[in-house]
């Protein structure tokens, strides 16, 4: 590829502006997408120019600039145009340059927005150019991302010499992939996406590019994991659970049951299992896990369930020993600080540990099973795509069970586990009230605290989470420190708790064990409680600074309230009145549904911003809008799919392009390695 400073206009110092933008050669260039399009192909009479649309015009200069200052940093430039239509004045604000660039008499094009200024129609801070000269206007016109320093011009011309040189870049889909999915070449694609001829070309050329990106990530995601292959593995022979079921303290759900038969049918079956458990806090994903491991224990091997945090193992733990007591099956905990480690090691090394609770310690080269056939993976979404993977190495084609309470949409959730199959846990356990919850404005805090107070006293349990752990100069946002200092103040008979991820993990543990055990009445956190954890006395939830937290996240912490029969509360303090505030409020009083908040989320977000895709350790996707494009991802998904089953590892020589070019974005993602 050749470098930047070839291009005619590019010296040392844009090229060091345009790395800032991550364009360090002509192909990082052509693939700097545009964040959006002016449309300049038509111009209007000035007589018919509407107000408040940017559009463009051809007129004369029928005056010289004027320059009026009309205060200390702040000069007016003023022209009058016209054209057979009508007359209008230009005007800019700070703008010298303009001073010199027009001759009365000659024609230019100016592109912007017609504004009414004391009854009389204006056009503002318009960007021109000479008819001559015309370069950018009578076309649909590419705007890019900038930093500061790099003009839109500057993108501009370089992106327009380097396609004008048709230096051509080497396509690397297959022609075969092209013609059955209908997409245009490469070159085609990058001259219209960032000069498209027309709004067709525009589509074609970003379908291509929208199919591409997908097909190459979802591609880095096999190959990366390398578990593209078939596993087989030799199925259960014993499938039979319900006396496991029976000693449960419950009633499984329709969905719960329907989930475990799911899970039998793959354990039964010659390969091994590879299946996403997807379920809305609170829908007991985690008996569904139980009732697997029961099954693997009772066919002769081990099983292992990892959790994101300690306190989350130790609390699966607990309800474990219980669970499998009856049967007389050994639990262990592995965490990183559990105590006699040794032993525990040795007793998963020999076997006699039947079921292995951890957290990541579980994945230390020092543990090693003795016939692992089940790992489990819970809240997935809090570990990173190769953590799962060195679980499922722990063992020879394990069954994998993995569990997230993250309602992605299911778009996302094909490309982050389009290699697993999906269950849905699409029911909650009966009786379940669903939280009430309000948004309200600062001047409501004093009810709510009484509101809290009360409910205290009457001995339930109580959540108040923030936003920052401690003060900071800059922000006036509640924090924790502060806010458990006052309500600790403020309620002297109640035991306040603090809770943060600054915090030692033995510290955190000891607080949250305290809450979970109900000596503690108050627990004030950031958003470390998001996950699992299950304190079924907790009916009050309060957000401080709600604006701040994003819709799914807010319903994550939500989750933690209504676990147990009492009516619960979630009260968010939100200030700010930005419409996306609003909206995500409004989204949170209606519903208690994770998945339609996951897709109200989306689209709240829009395009640009593609769910979270960082959270779940994927790459930000450039051009490709999850909610849009759900077809092309499907599409490209069955491609992958194909291709791969012909050609494994991407080995023959039509392919290999393509996997350069997967193989490139895997380097550059740190999380994928
Ligand atoms: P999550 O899906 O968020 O992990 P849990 O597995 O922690 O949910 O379950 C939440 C609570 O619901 C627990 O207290 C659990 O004992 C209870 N629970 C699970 N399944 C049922 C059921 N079928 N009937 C009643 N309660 C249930
Ligand atoms: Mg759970």
């Amino acid at each position: 590829m050749a470098k930047l400073t070839d291009i005619k206009g590019i010296g040392e110092k844009r090229a060091s502006l345009f790395a800032k933008i991550g364009v360090t050669d002509t192909e990082s260039l052509l693939r700097y997408f545009p964040r959006g399009y002016e449309d300049r192909t038509k111009t209007v009479p000035l007589a018919e120019a509407p107000i408040g649309e940017n559009i463009c015009i051809r007129a004369r200069a029928f005056s010289h600039v004027k320059e009026t200052r009309i205060r200390k940093n702040m000069t007016i430039y003023s022209m009058i145009i016209n054209d057979d239509s009508d007359a209008m004045s230009v005007i800019w604000y700070n703008n010298r340059f303009v001073k010199d660039s027009f001759k009365e008499g000659k024609e230019y094009i100016f592109y912007g927005k017609i504004v009414l200024n004391r009854g009389k129609r204006e056009i503002v801070n318009p960007v021109y150019e000479s008819v001559e000269k015309q370069k950018f206007t009578g076309r649909i016109v590419p705007v890019y991302p900038l930093c500061e320093g790099l003009t839109q011009a500057a993108v501009r011309s370089a992106v327009e010499s380097v396609i004008g040189e048709r230096e051509r870049l080497t396509e690397y889909i297959p022609r075969e992939i092209r013609s059955r999915y209908n997409l245009c070449e490469l070159n085609f694609a990058l001259s219209n996406i960032h000069f498209p001829e027309n709004a067709d070309s525009y589509n074609i050329a970003r379908r291509r590019f929208v199919f591409e990106e997908l097909f190459t990530l979802r591609l880095a995601l096999m190959l990366k994991k390398g578990n593209n292959q078939v596993r087989k593995r030799t199925p259960y022979q014993l499938r039979e659970y319900g006396e496991f079921v029976e000693k449960l303290p419950f009633q499984l759900t329709g969905a719960q049951n329907r989930v475990i038969s799911e899970i039998v049918a793959d354990v039964t079956s010659d390969t091994a299992m590879s299946r996403l458990v997807q379920g809305d806090v609170g829908s007991g994903k985690t008996a569904v896990a139980a009732a697997a491991i029961y099954l693997t224990v009772k066919n002769g091997y081990q099983a292992v369930m990892m959790a994101p945090t300690e306190i989350l193992a130790k609390q699966h733990y607990e309800s474990f020993l219980e669970m499998f007591e009856p049967f007389g099956i050994n639990v262990v905990l592995l965490t990183s600080s559990s105590k006699g480690k040794k032993d525990t090691l040795s007793k998963i090394e020999s076997g006699e540990a039947r079921v292995i609770i951890g957290t990541h310690a579980v994945l230390q080269k020092n543990v090693v099973f003795n016939n692992l056939a089940l790992a489990v993976t819970d809240e997935q979404h809090r570990f990173g795509v190769t953590q799962r993977g060195m679980l499922i190495d722990k063992g020879e084609n394990v069954n994998v069970l993995v569990m997230t309470a993250t309602p992605i949409p299911r778009t996302l959730a094909l490309i982050l586990y389009g290699d697993l199959n999906i269950s849905a846990l699409d029911e909650l356990p009966p009786g379940r009230k669903p939280v009430k919850t309000y948004a309200v404005g600062e001047n409501m805090r004093e009810r709510i605290y009484a509101f809290l107070e009360n409910n205290v006293k009457s001995g339930m349990q109580a959540y108040v989470v923030c936003p920052l752990v401690a003060e900071t100069e800059k922000s006036d946002l509640e924090n924790a420190e502060n806010l458990s200092v006052k309500l600790s103040k403020a309620y002297p008979e109640f035991k306040t708790g603090l809770v943060h991820g600054k915090m030692k993990a033995s510290e955190k543990n000891e607080i949250m064990s305290s809450f979970v055990s109900g000596e503690t009445n108050i627990l004030v956190s950031t958003t470390v409680i998001e996950v699992g954890v299950n304190v079924p006395n907790s009916n009050i939830m309060i957000i401080e600074n709600a604006e701040r937290f994003g819709l799914s996240q807010l319903h994550q912490l939500r989750g933690r309230v209504g676990r147990g029969g009492e009516q619960a509360y979630c009260i968010m303090v939100a200030h700010g009145k930005s419409d996306v505030t609003k909206m995500r409020m409004k989204t949170m009083c209606e519903s208690n549904d994770g998945f339609y908040i996951a897709e109200q989320d989306l689209k709240l977000r829009g395009p640009g911003d593609f769910f979270g895709t960082r959270q779940h350790g994927l790459p930000e996707l450039k051009i490709a809008n999850l909610f849009e494009d759900s077809d092309i991802l499907v599409m490209a998904q069955n491609a992958a799919n194909e291709l791969l089953a012909k050609d494994s590892e991407l080995k023959l020589d039509e392919n290999l392009a393509l996997k350069k070019r997967a193989l490139a974005i895997v380097a550059e993602n740190t999380v994928m390695n």
